[in-house]
């Protein structure tokens, strides 16, 4: 047995303890920047494994880096564990039922996708000692990514400046190499302030902050129509002045989520909703108090780190599944309204092998999907935004995603939760821990490939160093 298959080996030896994690992180949701009892386990679990553990990374109390092995080159694994708001869900239960009503859950995966991340950890480690390599793995535990741009706060502070590469997952329902970009965004608060008044009695009293923030969000509306079509604009009204209609509003807050294929856009695109914004407050009487939240960049692909995922994800395989596994992906899937597969299907497109192609499509109408994804030729970039995005432009970075639910399932969806501890998820994260853990290795074994990714990664960037789009002054929302 070769010293990689039999450093991977041990994500199967320890798979307990990871699907353990895991679970334990599932069943303790934890909103982004309050991650106490995932950081706190990863902390512990990585120095019992041997890890040298850096806490309170960058000033973030549930950040951290974990590493193992010497010199160069040195290789990130990147782990996210934040919960999302709102998505309390039993287990394994085809019906919406929250264990905590308003609670959080886990509907991202991201239990999942930092312990299959600490898999591959894992398997590195054992493969720097048995193989005596140079070179470093280094497991990132970065917080808040929902919403709360983890990563950007930890890359504009330097944390990744000394990774020759960074490879990650998401879990998905596909089994497939990430090719493509991300959007940026920008996440800005608007806060209206104005006079309240009697709106009976004396309405000539009042401004409204209500009102401004009404028409801040209908120039915005009509703002759409001209911006280009990838762009992406969403808001949330946080405040809304109070609940007494017979009071004129004196506060309002609103805040926006706007999206850009490249940060260039997503700036110009913030600079022309703020101007929407001053406007509003013109035009109301009330003034407006603009709130950086957060930022980050568009993923920037590198072709030489994807193929390096693909050749051993084409290697390793995807999770096979048993007969339960799909009987109970069925089950999931008659809950839900089924996300279309088109980007399933735009990534066979290519695919001349007339068996090959067979059996995708026939693939492609599974319950779970059990196949590996061709390489996408072209990049096909998400309309999604990821902290992963800052990283991507500081060091050559690559991700996949594997499956670990049913066919169809929406992200963000509370059958994503009720399926995230069930026997196929482990099965689809314990897989991607191998591919990780196995490209990590390959990349230890070939500076020129670590060279190469480098070389790209400056040929895309034209040479220019990071710049984050997080101002300097700005701390991460801990509070929020
Ligand atoms: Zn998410
Ligand atoms: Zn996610």
């Amino acid at each position: 047995m070769s010293i990689k298959s039999e450093a991977i080996g041990i994500i199967d030896k320890k798979k307990d303890l990871i699907c353990g994690i895991s679970d334990s992180i599932w069943d303790h949701p934890e909103l982004g920047y309050h991650e106490d009892h995932a950081a706190g386990l990863y902390v512990d679990t990585l120095r019992a494994e041997g890890f040298e553990v850096e806490t309170d990374l960058k000033g973030i109390p549930t950040a951290f880096c974990a590493s193992y092995g010497q010199g160069r080159p040195i290789i990130g694994i990147l782990a996210e564990y934040d919960a999302l708001s709102g998505l309390s869900q039993e287990a394994d239960l085809t019906e919406k039922k929250a264990i905590c009503d308003g609670g959080p859950g886990h509907g991202c995966g991201h239990n999942l996708l930092g312990a299959g991340a600490f898999a591959a950890a894992l398997a590195v480690k054992q493969y720097i000692e048995l193989s005596g390599c140079e070179g470093t793995v280094r497991f990132y535990g970065c917080p808040a990514e929902e919403g709360g741009a983890g990563k950007g706060f930890l890359a504009r502070d330097g944390a990744f400046d000394e990774l020759d590469a960074a490879l990650t997952w998401h879990p998905g329902d596909m089994n497939a190499v990430s090719s493509g970009s991300t959007l940026a965004n920008y996440q800005i608060c608007y806060h209206f302030k104005g006079r309240s008044s009697h709106a009976g009695i004396s309405p000539e009293l009042g401004r409204s902050a209500l009102d401004a923030c009404e028409l801040m969000n209908v120039g915005v509306q009509f703002l759409r129509e001209h911006v280009s079509t990838q762009c992406r604009i969403h808001y949330a009204i946080l405040d809304t002045g109070g609940r007494a209609p017979g009071v004129v509003q004196a506060n309002a807050d609103v805040l926006y989520l706007m999206r850009a294929p490249d940060l260039a856009e997503a700036r110009d695109l913030r600079e022309r909703i703020d101007d929407i914004a001053r406007g509003a407050a013109l035009m109301t009487g009330t003034s407006v108090d603009i709130e950086f939240v957060k930022a980050c960049s568009n993923i920037l692909p590198n072709r030489t780190l994807s193929q390096v995922l693909q050749a051993n994800m084409d290697e390793l395989g995807a999770p096979v599944f048993t007969d339960e596994e799909k009987a109970y992906a069925e089950s999931f899937r008659t809950t839900m309204e089924l996300k279309s597969n088109a980007y399933y299907m735009s990534l066979i497109n290519d695919v001349t092998d007339e068996a090959e192609r067979a059996a995708l499509l026939k693939d492609a109408e599974a319950p779970l999907h059990e196949l590996v994804l061709p390489l996408s030729p072209v990049e096909r970039s998400s309309a999604a935004s990821s902290d992963v995005g800052d990283v991507s432009v500081v060091c050559p970075t690559a991700q996949i995603s594997m499956a670990t639910m049913p066919a169809g399932t929406a992200m963000h969806s509370w059958q994503e939760v009720a399926v995230g501890k069930s026997s196929l998820a482990h099965k689809g994260m314990l897989q991607a821990g191998k591919v990780i853990a196995g490209a990590a290795m390959d990349l230890l074994m070939d500076p020129d490939r670590v060279k190469a990714a480098k070389a790209e990664m400056d040929r895309r960037t034209g040479g220019k160093a990071f710049e984050s789009p997080i101002p300097a002054d700005v701390k991460p929302p801990m509070g929020r």
